[in-house]
């Protein structure tokens, strides 16, 4: 596909010069389903890649009405003052189809979005997990070369966004409720494991005392773990966004991580590991694509789900079939 050079170089100038136009206009060209929109935008995106990498890439997970938004607000303006710039993306695979947004639909963050220095993304929309989460990786490498040092992905616990947000950042926090216990049960397996920090969040009035007592009940429940990282003891932190008590803290201990992990030489290593990673899961996302426009493929797609559901055949032998027609040559 032809990629017009002035278009090119106009985006790749902008997005580096820190132009937020820019930087929202290159995104959407990634999100584009307009093939040469879309090849416009890997171009760009392939002349910043060389300027992306050097931020402090946290991601941020927990239920509906832990405080996501206003921990997030409370910690961009908070690093704003600091000096830093920061970016906010969001991954929210759930659907329209299934009752629209759990992240997007409010509206959040209202002083960090007229911060200057601050970018706020809300998630790329429809499609599958593995959709969402490749065009979030990529707005993140567009905000780091436009010179975002700090970059929070968001999450809600839907499917496995937890993993894949995990997989895309440094440092991933898990933000708890005050009164542990039940939660403790509900929380999905695993997600504990992918910490680098849990972070008990409304640490402030009322709920002072029942955060005190989350801590130690998170303490001992992580304490039972083994910790993912040999360089790195997960701890258990209490804050509060309405307050701003303890944000430092946080922030302190996504400095204390960085160091001890690239000291290690964890950090470079998770990295070349996620990028592998990435690596094929574009390849999976472009064999399935490549496999479903096949058209004999295609076309026998209807009938086998609806023999398989109706247990005329087995998932197995369907899939086997459709395998087989992948492998023959498109008739043209
Ligand atoms: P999200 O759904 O996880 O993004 O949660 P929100 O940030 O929208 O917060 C949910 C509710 O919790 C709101 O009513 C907030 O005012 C409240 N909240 C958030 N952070 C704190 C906090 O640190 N202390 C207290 N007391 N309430 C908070």
């Amino acid at each position: 596909m032809n990629i017009d050079p002035d278009a090119l170089a106009t985006h790749r100038d902008g997005v580096r010069a820190g132009d937020r136009r820019l930087v929202a206009k290159t995104i959407t060209l990634l999100e584009s389903r307009r093939p040469d929109r879309a090849a416009l935008g890997q171009a760009v995106l392939e002349a910043l890649v060389p300027y992306t990498g050097e931020s402090f890439r946290i991601g941020i997970t927990g239920t509906p009405g832990v405080g996501k938004s206003s921990f997030i607000e409370t910690l961009g303006l908070y690093l704003i003052e600091a000096g830093h710039r920061v970016a906010v993306l969001a991954v929210d695979p759930s659907s329209p189809r299934t009752g629209g947004s759990i992240l997007g639909d409010k509206t959040r963050m209202a002083r960090l979005s007229q911060e200057e220095r601050a970018f706020i993304r809300p998630s790329p929309s429809g499609g599958s997990l593995g959709g969402v989460a490749h065009r979030t990786r990529e707005t993140m490498l567009v905000c780091e070369a436009a010179g975002y040092d700090v970059v929070i992905v968001e999450t809600v616990g839907v499917g496995q966004s937890e993993t894949t947000v995990a997989s895309m950042v440094d440092f991933f926090a898990v933000l708890l409720q005050p009164g542990a216990g039940d939660e403790l049960q509900g929380m999905k397996k695993g997600v504990l494991e992918l910490a680098d920090a849990l972070v008990v969040n409304k640490a402030d009035g009322d709920l002072l005392a029942a955060a005190h007592r989350a801590r130690s009940e998170y303490k001992h429940a992580l304490a039972l773990l083994q910790p993912a990282s040999p360089n790195w003891r997960p701890p258990v932190l209490l804050v509060s966004a309405r307050t701003g008590e303890g944000i430092d803290r946080f922030w302190q201990t996504v400095r204390d991580h960085r160091r001890a992990l690239e000291a290690s030489g964890e950090l470079a290593a998770r990295r070349r590991e996620q990028a592998r990673a990435w690596m094929w899961s574009l390849v999976s996302e472009g064999l399935e694509r490549a496999f479903r426009e096949h058209p004999a493929v295609a076309r026998a797609i209807p009938r086998l789900e609806a023999e398989v559901e109706a247990r005329k055949t087995t998932a197995s032998a369907a899939a086997r079939e459709l395998l087989a027609a992948f492998r023959e040559p498109a008739a043209r």
